[in-house]
C-alpha cells in the first residue's frame, strides 16, 4: 500500500501502520522489506535507474518503506526519516528559515531542541522567543509578523505534561504568515494528528514511541504540503543526516505495533495515576487525563487518549524522590521514554539539570515515569514498595 494511494486514507490507523509504504516484493514475495544494505545501485545504461535509486543518501528502499508508512499514519503525503530526532529538527530549521528570521519556541521545550536553537541556529542568525504555549495570547504577543517564520509546538511537554492547543496556535501562526511545526513525539500519531489540526510539519523523535523498543535512535518529518516537502527533501539529501537502512527497518518494525502498544501504555498509565492519587506519600500527580490538569479540556479535544507519561511529586521532598527512583525494580532508572519497558527518572538532576536556576527549573521533588506495557499489577506493586520508605 503506497502512502499516496487513495486507500491509504480510508484504511484505519492500525491497517496503515502495518501495510502502508510497502508492497510484498514482486520477485520473492517477501512480506517485510529487506534491509537494503547497499550504498549504490546498478544503472541500466547512464541515467537508467531501476526504481529511482542511485545512491543511498538520496534514497534507499528500506528507508522509503518507513517514510511511506510514517506519511500514512500521520495523515501526510510525504515523510522523511533521519538519523535522530535532532537531525530531523536541524534539517527542518535549515529548510524553513533564513538568517534574521525569528522562531517562537515553547518555554519548556525539549532540552535538545532548546540547545539546537539557542547554541547552534542562533549562531547563524536565527532569533527566537520562548513563550508559554498553553497561553494563546502570550504566543500571539511573541510572534513578530513578517519576521516570525515558525511557531514551534510541543504537546504534551516534558516533564510537566503541559498541553498546547494545536488548532488555535495554527491560527496564530498562519495569521502572521508563519508556519506551525508540531513535535508529536510524546503523543505519537496514534493519539494526536497535528496535520489535521492545521500544523504544516510534524516532527518526531522516532527513538521514543514510534520505534517503541529502546533499540534505535531516529527522527522524522512529515508534511502534507508539496512545496514544503520538496524543500525538506532537498535538504535531507543536501545535509545528509539520513536514517540508515537497519535503523529504518527497526523503526518500521516498531511502527507496526504502535496502536496496540499505545493503548496499553495508556491503560497502564491510567492505573498508575489512580494508584498514585490514592497514595499518602504522593503530593501531586500531573497527567492530562485528570480533570484538574490545566490542559485537560484541550487534551480531551485533540488527543484520542492521554498517553503513557506521568509525573508526580513526592510529599517528603527531594531526598525521598531520589530514594523512590533508587528503589524501583520493574521501573528502570534511566532517561528517554516511549519504550515497552517502564522507566523512572528524577528530572531535576537528570533530564532537566541544565535548566536549574532558570524559570524552567522543575520541582526538586518531581519524579517522571514513562509507563511501559508490562503487567499493570507489577508496576503498581513496584511503586508501592518504592514509596513505602
Ligand atoms: C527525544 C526527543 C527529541 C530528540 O530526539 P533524538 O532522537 O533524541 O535526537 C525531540 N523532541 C522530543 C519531545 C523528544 O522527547
Amino acid at each position: 500500500m503506497s502512502p499516496d494511494s487513495e486507500q491509504s486514507t480510508t484504511y484505519g490507523f492500525e491497517t496503515r501502520a502495518i501495510h502502508a509504504g510497502y508492497e510484498p516484493d514482486p520477485t520473492t514475495g517477501a512480506v517485510i522489506p529487506p534491509i537494503y544494505a547497499t550504498s549504490t545501485y546498478k544503472q541500466d545504461g547512464v541515467g537508467g535507474l531501476r526504481g529511482g535509486y542511485e545512491y543511498s543518501r538520496s534514497g534507499n528502499p528500506t528507508r522509503t518503506a518507513l517514510e511511506g508508512a510514517l506519511a500514512a499514519v500521520e495523515g501526510g503525503t510525504h515523510a522523511f526519516a533521519f538519523a535522530s530526532g535532532l537531525a530531523a529538527e536541524d534539517t527542518l530549521l535549515r529548510a524553513l528559515t533564513d538568517p534574521g528570521q525569528h522562531l517562537v519556541l515553547p518555554d519548556d521545550a525539549y532540552g535538545g531542541t532548546f540547545r539546537l536553537v539557542d547554541q547552534v541556529a542562533r549562531r547563524w542568525g536565527l532569533e527566537y522567543t520562548p513563550a508559554p504555549l498553553d497561553d494563546v495570547g502570550a504566543v500571539r504577543a511573541a510572534v513578530r509578523p513578517g519576521q516570525t517564520r515558525v511557531v514551534w509546538v510541543e504537546t504534551p511537554t516534558n516533564p510537566l505534561l503541559t498541553i498546547a492547543d494545536i488548532e488555535a496556535l495554527a491560527g496564530v501562526a498562519h495569521e502572521a504568515g508563519a508556519l506551525l511545526v508540531v513535535d508529536n513525539t510524546f503523543a505519537s500519531p496514534y493519539l494526536q494528528q497535528p496535520l489535521a489540526l492545521g500544523a504544516d510539519v510534524v516532527v518526531h523523535s522516532t527513538t521514543k514511541y514510534v520505534g517503541g523498543h529502546s533499540d534505535v535512535v531516529g527522527g522524522a518529518l512529515v508534511t502534507g504540503d508539496d512545496v514544503l516537502a520538496e524543500r525538506i527533501g532537498f535538504h535531507q539529501n543536501a545535509m545528509g543526516a539520513v536514517a540508515g537502512p537497519f535503523d529504518a527497518w527497526l523503526t518500521l518494525r516498531g511502527l507496526k505495533t504502535l496502536g496496540p502498544r499505545m493503548d496499553r501504555h495508556c491503560d497502564n498509565a491510567e492505573r498508575v495515576v489512580e494508584f498514585l492519587l490514592s497514595h499518602a506519600a504522593v503530593s501531586h500527580v500531573s497527567y492530562p487525563g485528570l480533570a484538574d490538569h490545566p490542559g485537560h479540556d484541550v487534551a480531551a479535544r485533540q488527543m484520542k487518549r492521554f498517553g503513557g507519561m506521568v509525573s508526580f511529586r513526592v510529599a517528603a521532598g527531594q531526598q525521598a524522590a531520589l530514594e523512590v527512583c533508587r528503589r524501583t525494580e520493574v521501573f528502570t532508572l534511566g532517561e528517554s521514554l516511549g519504550g515497552v519497558e517502564s522507566l523512572i527518572e528524577h528530572p531535576g538532576l537528570m533530564t532537566h539539570a541544565s535548566v536549574a536556576g532558570t524559570d524552567l527549573e522543575v520541582p526538586a521533588d518531581l519524579v517522571r515515569l514513562s509507563v511501559g506495557i508490562e503487567t499493570a499489577e507489577d508496576l503498581l506493586a513496584d511503586l508501592d514498595r518504592a514509596l513505602s520508605v
